[in-house]
């Protein structure tokens, strides 16, 4: 059983021709509401790959909670952890003009996962074979799930974003962290090659098109992306995290997880959106024969 505990965000999507100035009001010309944040799209990622998974997390009791929820649900990700508050439902507002964007994310209900929420949902949390974290809940409750977890001994998969949040003393805790390498250079102020040295089957690295490196104990291992056009890169991060938790948990090797896990998000870049992109394990499996 694979535990998210993290964000659950509607992604709310204008495109327009100009962006409004100060006091400006413009005509925009598509509107779309996309179920968002990274961690429902690392449940979705790991439930469609046919992990059983179960969400901890808040959202608010409006229209865009509830078409969350059931979002969840229909995926058949246990949502008994999923809290409803009185804040609104967090959002990502996102404005797109050209190739150019600008975002505005309100963490709302997000904020609300605090350690009572999670002391509720102990239960959930006692029957993970790996627990997932990101970095788009309070610092203080991640400061708590990961002691829950040390005490009970169940892994933990942190993916550090945004990497702003992050604590250096984490690292200690976690079984796997899972930068890209900007947050990487964020996080510890060198290029990630050197880093990787000091967290051997700890740290894994992922490049974008390139794939993903880790550091063996031995050698620097560098799993090759999977050579694809991308048509939209979102959410790519969020699948390979959902996909290498859900073949690590199903016993496969670090290299051979994250070989799968590149298949997966290179799948996920084909195709428009965060979760829309998100493969089953069947065109997974076709890609790595
Ligand atoms: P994002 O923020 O876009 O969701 P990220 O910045 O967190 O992603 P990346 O390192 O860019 O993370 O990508 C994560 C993984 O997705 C890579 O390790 C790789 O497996 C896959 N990937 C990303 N971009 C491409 C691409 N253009 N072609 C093939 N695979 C890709």
């Amino acid at each position: 059983m694979i535990t998210v505990i993290g964000s659950i965000n509607m992604d709310i999507a204008i495109r327009t021709d100009v962006f409004p100035k100060q006091g400006e009001t413009v005509l925009g010309n598509l509107f779309t509401t996309i179920p968002g944040g990274k961690g429902a799209n690392q449940a979705v990622a790991a439930a469609r790959l046919g992990s059983q998974v179960q969400m901890v997390g808040a959202v608010g009791q409006d229209a865009f909670g509830n078409e969350l929820y059931f979002n969840l649900k229909n995926e058949n990700i246990n949502v008994g952890g999923i809290e409803k508050t009185n804040n609104s439902t967090g959002i990502a507002n996102i404005l797109l003009h050209d190739n150019d964007n600008r975002i505005i994310v309100v963490p709302g209900a997000n904020f609300d996962l605090d350690q009572q929420m999670i002391e509720r949902h102990m239960d959930l949390i006692k029957q993970s074979s790996l627990v997932i974290l990101q970095l788009e809940i309070p610092v203080e409750t991640i400061d708590f799930v990961l002691d829950v977890c040390v005490k009970l001994s169940i892994p933990v998969l942190l993916n550090p974003a945004p990497a702003a949040n992050y604590k250096p003393e984490w690292i200690e805790k976690v079984t796997y962290l899972t930068p890209n390498e900007t947050e990487c250079e964020q996080i510890f102020g060198t290029d990630y090659e050197t880093v990787l040295k000091q967290y051997p089957n700890k740290l894994i690295v992922t490049l974008g098109g390139e794939g993903a490196a880790y550091f063996d104990g031995t050698k620097l291992v560098n799993v090759p992306g999977y050579k694809t056009k991308a048509l939209d890169t979102t959410g790519a991060g969020d699948t390979f995290n959902g996909a290498f938790a859900h073949a690590i948990t199903a016993g496969k090797t670090i290299e051979a997880a994250v070989q799968f896990a590149n298949i997966a998000a290179s799948l996920s870049v084909e195709k428009f959106g965060a979760q829309g992109g998100m493969p089953q394990i069947e065109k997974v499996n076709e890609r790595l024969e």
